[in-house]
């Protein structure tokens, strides 16, 4: 372990659980400041038509983004992901972990989103649209009324190619952004962070992204990207630690969730409690997801995030209400997770605020488990998700067995309405994962 910063020591005589933190211990945390709906809404500077909002401009680039991207003619032009029953997983993690959970268990497979394969082409994909769109109605290009189409014509590309977008990333939402900046003949520069996977930046160099290379973590990547746009007027930084465009793009999720509920027949309502478990790096992709979640559901769904032991920066800044201004490396944690995803040391000061009143708690997960629930799904479901989304199962399996969740029910009158109640792990990613990789993970093992 290394040495906690100075500033940081009294956080632990005040707060125990910054200790197990601090320890790599997995913890189960329930957020105290969580309110009902309502209230928590007074002041949000974001409100459903927001949402609608971002949701309407999707539908107007439906037949751009199906003339670019064939594979989603299927959903024609909309990048959505399956719902899916997972029976075989909820009876295999009874099995091997004695999980006990009751209801129902869905996986939602943001995995295999098309485009970028992960929940970023959500969130990143929504916000090079919104740039775009901008940036055209302002020079006349196009119309509210125009069949977006159109943007796909050579006069269109000849356009978008004086302009460049710029983003820090992790790996997934440089793909996300550089694959669509591509498609609409931006010039994209990748500022990747030290944990970014190799095949990640050979994909993205395969589209013509420039991808410069930081030995620095997320937050680095990140400062660099942004001083380096801001010295080119022509060029737009994607800011994943406070954007709100991102954040209503994986806002939209939530609307698409619920018709694709009401397909399988299940009910949320009082009678019936959904859960959701969502993966956190720096929180926009959660963040948002939930936000939309409770316009929609409100006080009936409740919202987990799940991080790694290494890089708990969400659950951190949430829990000593320090938000961006405290670092898993403040406490003495390295930040360095095999979940490439989610390896973020400051967590979104935005998100942070959004949140506070809305989630209902955070699991954290060993690297080595990963891997496990990684091997046990496609055991169970046949199902490959890149080691990062499976930080979400840590909820299921952990849901009966703690002391915390179960005092959760039992305060939110949940307990005679757990048969009926739904569970969604959000499968966050891994349809672009190359075979030799995948056999790669499925051989690691972790203490
Ligand atoms: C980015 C990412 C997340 C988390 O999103 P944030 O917006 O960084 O919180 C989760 N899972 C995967 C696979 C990701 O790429």
């Amino acid at each position: 372990m290394e040495r906690m910063a100075d500033s940081f020591t009294g956080l632990v005589e005040r707060l125990p659980i910054i200790k197990e933190m601090q320890q790599e211990k997995e913890i189960v945390w329930i957020n105290p400041d969580k309110t009902d709906f309502e209230r928590s809404m007074e002041g949000s500077e974001l409100t459903m038509a927001d949402v609608e909002d971002a949701e309407a401009r999707l539908k107007r680039f439906a037949p751009f983004i199906m003339r670019c991207f064939p594979e989603t003619e299927d959903r024609g032009g909309l990048i959505e992901s399956a719902l899916t029953p997972i029976p075989g997983m909820q009876k295999y993690l009874n099995r091997k972990y004695g999980s006990g959970l009751k209801g129902t268990l869905l996986l939602k497979q943001d995995s295999h989103l098309a485009i970028a394969g992960s929940v970023k082409a959500r969130g990143g994909i929504y916000e090079v649209l919104k740039h775009t769109e901008d940036l055209a109605f302002r020079h006349g290009i196009l119309k509210k009324e125009d069949n977006y189409a159109r943007l796909a014509d050579q006069e269109a590309r000849d356009f978008f190619k004086e302009y460049t977008i710029q983003v820090g990333s992790t790996g997934n939402l440089g793909m996300s952004i550089g694959i669509m900046s591509a498609a609409i003949g931006y010039r994209v520069i990748v500022h990747m962070s030290a944990d970014a996977k190799q095949w990640k930046k050979d994909l993205l160099r395969a589209h013509g992204v420039t991808v410069l290379e930081y030995e620095s973590d997320y937050s680095g990547a990140v400062e660099n990207g942004r001083k380096q746009s801001e010295q080119d007027p022509k060029s737009y930084f994607v800011d994943d630690e406070s954007s709100r465009t991102l954040f209503l793009g994986y806002a939209v999720a939530a609307g698409r969730l619920s018709a694709q509920l009401q397909e399988l027949n299940i009910s949320v309502d009082k009678e019936h409690p959904l859960f959701v478990y969502i993966p956190c790096g720096v929180g926009g992709a959660p963040g948002g997801i939930s936000f939309g979640l409770k316009q929609i559901y409100r006080d009936q769904v409740h919202c987990f995030f799940a991080e790694p032991t290494q890089a708990p920066c969400m659950a951190l800044g949430m829990i000593t209400g320090l938000h961006q201004r405290i670092s898993v490396q403040d406490i003495g944690l390295t930040g360095r997770t095999h979940a490439d995803g989610l390896a973020v040391g400051r967590p979104s000061g935005f998100v942070g605020g959004v949140m506070k009143p809305m989630l209902s708690g955070e699991f954290t997960v060993r690297d080595a488990k990963l891997y496990d629930y990684m091997r046990d799904l496609l055991e169970a479901e046949h199902i490959f998700l890149e080691p990062s989304a499976c930080a979400a199962l840590q909820g299921p399996v952990c849901f009966e067995k703690s002391e915390k969740i179960q005092n959760y029910v039992e305060e939110n009158d949940l307990r005679e309405r757990m048969e009926q109640a739904t569970h969604i792990v959000w499968a966050t990613g891994g349809s672009l994962v190359p075979e030799e990789i995948r056999e790669e993970y499925q051989q690691t093992y972790l203490d």
